[in-house]
């Protein structure tokens, strides 16, 4: 029997022929060993599990074929949280998780004194982002939307296995808040992004689902579609979050400007350096 560390190492040349990071390979067996309970720095020198053998060895045959780790697990970290994951969602970023931290953190100012916060997270996907926040922040009050059914599938097992309660909608962007005619203090989106011309990587462009990706000729529809919607969803004081790609900052600023004059727009960045984030505040009152 291998020990663990050779389980390891054994795919050491393949990994740097497919220019996948080495650490994959052991963060895939601390997960695996993780599962069965099984400490894999206490155990690194001894006989790797049978079990464990063969669970390791069908993955790695999927990682080098440029499969995500998360894919291949079946669940992704997100905020401390296990997120299940299929091809049907993206697989949540960490810069989303720095997100879910800013949200929380202006929540927590702009909303001292309500007892409960309206949300809605619009392509929810996983779910991450909804159940994040509802999971840190008890006053939420979280309705989460997509256009994949499938993907709102996923989210909802999650929302089962982390016993948040969320409310699932199927639909077009805003259009099911609009339907239901909510009036929120808090919109969050991730929506897809990318040019539509991009070219991205395999791991991403083989893997990943393309809807939850692209975001028309210059990335930016979808934040057009959410903001065209906002007088109709949102609370005269209220809060947009979005994600946003690292050279939209200018364009996305631009577009608020012209329709929230009233409004206080801010692009953050992400731990690295990037900008990430944009967060539009009404603060009420001067709309009347
Ligand atoms: N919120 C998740 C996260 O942050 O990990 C997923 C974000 S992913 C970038 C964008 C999501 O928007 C996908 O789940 C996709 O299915 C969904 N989506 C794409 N087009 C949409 C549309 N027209 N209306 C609603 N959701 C849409
Ligand atoms: N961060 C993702 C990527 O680079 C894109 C996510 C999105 O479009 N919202 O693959």
């Amino acid at each position: 029997m291998p020990s663990y560390r050779q389980l390891v190492h054994q795919w050491d040349a393949q990994l740097q022929q497919h220019q996948i990071p080495l650490e994959t390979a052991r963060v895939f067996l601390l997960e695996l060993t993780r599962q069965q309970d099984v400490d894999l720095y206490l155990n690194y020198e001894q006989p790797a599990s049978e079990s464990i053998i063969q669970a390791f060895e069908a993955g790695m045959a999927r990682i080098v074929k440029q499969e995500p780790l998360a894919y291949v697990l079946g669940y992704s970290w997100f905020y401390g949280y296990p997120i299940q994951v299929n091809e049907d969602v993206l697989i949540p970023r960490p810069e989303t998780e720095e997100l879910v931290a800013q949200i929380l953190a202006r929540t927590d100012e702009l909303f001292t004194d309500s007892s409960f916060i309206e949300a809605a997270d619009i392509g929810t996907g996983s779910g991450a982002i909804a159940l994040a926040l509802a999971k840190e922040e008890p006053k939420m009050r979280m309705v989460a939307t997509d256009i994949s059914e499938k993907a709102i599938a996923v989210a909802q097992t999650n929302a089962r296995a982390l016993a948040v309660p969320v409310r699932f909608l199927v639909g077009d962007m805003a259009q099911p808040l609009i339907e239901q005619r909510l009036k929120l203090d808090l919109v969050v989106c991730n929506p897809p992004y990318i040019p539509d011309q991009e070219v991205l990587e395999a791991s991403v462009a083989e893997y990943e689902p393309h809807v939850a990706l692209f975001g028309g000729e210059d990335g930016l529809k979808f934040y057009r579609q959410v903001f065209a919607a906002a007088p109709l969803i949102l609370k005269d004081k209220a809060l947009m979050a979005f994600e946003i790609g690292w050279n939209q900052k200018e364009a996305l600023l631009q577009e608020v400007a012209a329709a929230f004059p009233e409004a206080q727009a801010e692009v953050v960045r992400d731990i690295n350096g990037k900008d990430r984030m944009l967060f539009v505040t009404f603060s009420g009152g001067q709309q009347e």
